[in-house]
């Protein structure tokens, strides 16, 4: 059954944060991705000042001052790597980076049209942030692509890992594909690790990183090689999980990731309960009704005229 309505999911949520009211908060380490292994996270602090969960949560709007104030700072451990001029070429470290934060709480802690930019966009009163209070982006020779985690201090300060050997190998990428495209879109990534929630260190991983490749579909960073496919299985992660997403999003109303993302805050990942609570159907039978829109023509896919146009033509070259 469809449930093209985002009050179906608001009441969801509401009900969801009701439950939830006495539970603990905690930032919980989040880190990835590619091939080098983390550290162990460590415990984190509660975010500080969240507002007081209510009923009728009252929208506000969400200037970039209703953000937490984040210190972003730059690590180049290896100046004299060609990568590292390469980078610096191509992302602006104080404008870029300061912008992608903003593209990544946008997406993940406001209701919007993100296709639309002069859209206001409304913040739930109860929405609950992490209280990420740094994030460094340090350049350093090591394989894979990239990872975030907590730093050795203190979990509110992340660190995002930058593979300057995958920033060299990206250099030489496709045609109408910049070294930026992929550097804007990989930090992308990784900032959703350093502000998304995780259920208490309890997601589901494929979950957590099609969150990742969600926010960075949506803000448009979309690399050549990703293709809307049904992998094996919903939770393969990636841009896989991530197109799940934006199908969930578009069909179930916009704010899907946002109320996802809002009930890994408030409790640890039931995989049965937390789809049905907030969509009123199974992870798998969401993922299987995904699969099949995918085997439909495009644009139009419940019109009958458009299946009667196909059928015909199947019947016609089926004479032929
Ligand atoms: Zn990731």
């Amino acid at each position: 059954m469809h449930l093209p309505k985002s009050e179906t999911i608001n009441s969801k949520y509401i009900s969801l944060n009701i439950h939830s009211m006495s539970a603990t908060s905690s930032a919980t380490p989040y880190f990835q991705t590619m091939s080098a292994v983390p550290p162990e996270p460590t415990p984190s602090q509660a975010p500080p000042s969240l507002a007081t969960p209510t009923r009728e949560p009252e929208p506000t709007s969400t200037k970039p001052s209703d953000f937490p104030k984040v210190k972003l700072r730059l690590e180049l451990r290896d100046l004299s790597h060609k990568s590292t001029d390469l980078f610096l070429k191509n992302f602006n470290s104080a404008k870029d980076f300061a912008d992608l934060v903003d593209v990544v709480l946008k997406r993940l802690y406001t209701f919007a049209n993100h296709d639309d930019p002069t859209t206001s966009l409304p913040m739930p009163s109860t929405t609950k942030i992490p209280g990420t209070r740094s994030v460094t982006l340090i350049l350093r020779d090591m394989d894979g692509v990239a990872y975030t985690t907590g730093s050795d201090i203190d979990n509110d300060h992340k660190e995002i890992h930058l593979s300057l050997s995958y920033l060299n190998h990206v250099a030489s990428a496709k045609a109408g594909y910049t070294a930026r495209d992929e550097i804007l879109g990989v930090v992308c990534h990784e900032l959703v690790h350093c502000f998304q929630w995780n259920a208490k260190n309890t997601c589901n991983g494929g979950l957590i990183e099609g969150i990742a490749d969600w926010v960075r579909l949506n803000a448009g960073f979309v690399p050549p090689h990703w293709k809307k496919e049904a992998g094996k299985s919903w939770d393969t992660g990636y841009q896989n999980t991530g197109y799940f997403l934006d199908w969930i999003e578009k069909t179930r109303g916009t704010g899907s990731v946002y109320v996802i993302n809002q009930a890994l805050c408030h409790q640890k990942y039931h995989e049965v309960t937390f789809w049905k609570d907030l969509f009123g159907q199974s992870v798998d039978d969401l993922w299987t009704e995904y699969t099949e829109s995918l085997k439909k023509p495009k644009d139009s896919p419940d019109d009958p005229s458009l299946k009667m146009q196909v059928r015909i033509k199947k019947e016609v070259e089926g004479h032929s």
